[in-house]
């Protein structure tokens, strides 16, 4: 514990004294195989990204080495890596055992929660009926593999679409009674302009959807969202890329996300997480309070 509060001390003079641009987040793609298959998701089972487990132990090690010390895993569905054997949870292990801080692993929760020192994402896609109709009546496995993991680092995320913004009041509301959940994050649905014209919210949806997240936030509900980058969403008017974030498969390191190289993608930039990592970089108190609650639970 001590040693962690030295090291996120070591980070905040250099990034917040000395101004230094320090990595923070460094994110794999560790596979693209994934079990479900989301209409939305253009990525899955491709295969072309899937690290061996050197390749994955080699990348993890030299993002350390430039600073990083949070560390996520995606996919595709991370749980079903393998590579000759090894698993996730040995890749989790090696990043602990190396220095990372946090480890957290972006899941479709379809799979047992079994990866100690680790937080959890968890997807759903809005209420049950809602989710199920999305990822194939997924959403009682989900909720049984959440009660039953092996920690309670676990938060919920969703990506709103025009399939379940409708939805928004209810899914909140039917999450939260769970009692399951450490918190709800989102994100708005960040893809090519035509296919979020075809599947994700119009500019002034978005606008009201992000009024009603900070409205249900208000009421209490455990929402992981800074007023800072409500804001900042709402405006679309933060500072990106953000050089303190990568992301890596196994051909190459993106800085931010893959869609660094797609101005009209990152134009709409819909990741609320990047926004909040944004806002606290910029020194913005209510998401440092944010990011240090969430991290706070690790
Ligand atoms: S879409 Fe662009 S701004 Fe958003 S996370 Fe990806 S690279 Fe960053």
């Amino acid at each position: 514990m001590v040693g962690k509060v030295a090291s996120w001390l070591v980070y905040g003079f250099r990034t917040f004294i000395l101004r230094q641009e320090v990595p923070y987040l460094f994110g794999m793609v560790i596979t693209d195989k994934c079990n479900l298959n989301c209409f939305y998701c253009e990525s899955k089972n491709s295969g072309r990204y899937h690290f061996s487990f050197e390749q994955a132990k080699k990348t993890i090690q030299e993002a350390y080495a430039r600073g990083h010390r949070s560390l996520y895993f995606t996919g595709g569905e991370p749980m079903v890596w393998e590579d000759d054997g090894h698993n996730l949870e040995e890749l989790v292990r090696f990043a602990r055992d190396i220095g990372f801080l946090e480890v957290f692993i972006f899941t479709n929760g379809t799979r047992p929660l079994s990866i100690a020192n680790s937080n959890y994402i968890v997807t759903i896609d809005g209420p049950k009926d809602i989710h199920d109709k999305i990822r194939g009546n997924s959403y009682d496995v989900i909720l049984r593999n959440v009660r039953n993991a092996v920690t309670k680092k676990v938060f919920a995320s969703i990506t709103f679409s025009r399939a379940n913004a409708q939805h928004l009041r209810r899914f909140v509301e039917e999450v939260s009674d769970t009692k399951l959940f450490k918190g709800i994050s989102f994100n708005l649905l960040t893809h090519w302009p035509e296919i979020v014209q075809t599947h994700g919210v119009s500019l002034e949806e978005r606008k009201r959807l992000l009024d009603d997240i900070w409205r249900l936030k208000s009421e209490g509900y455990p929402i992981v969202l800074s007023r800072a980058a409500y804001k900042a969403l709402r405006n679309n008017d933060w500072k990106r890329p953000i050089p303190q974030i990568e992301l890596g498969t196994k051909d190459r390191i993106f800085q931010c996300c893959r869609d660094i190289d797609n101005p009209s993608v990152c134009a709409q930039c819909g990741y609320a997480n990047c926004v909040e990592v944004s806002q606290m970089l910029s020194l913005k108190p209510s998401a440092l309070w944010q990011v240090l609650r969430m991290v706070g639970t690790a």
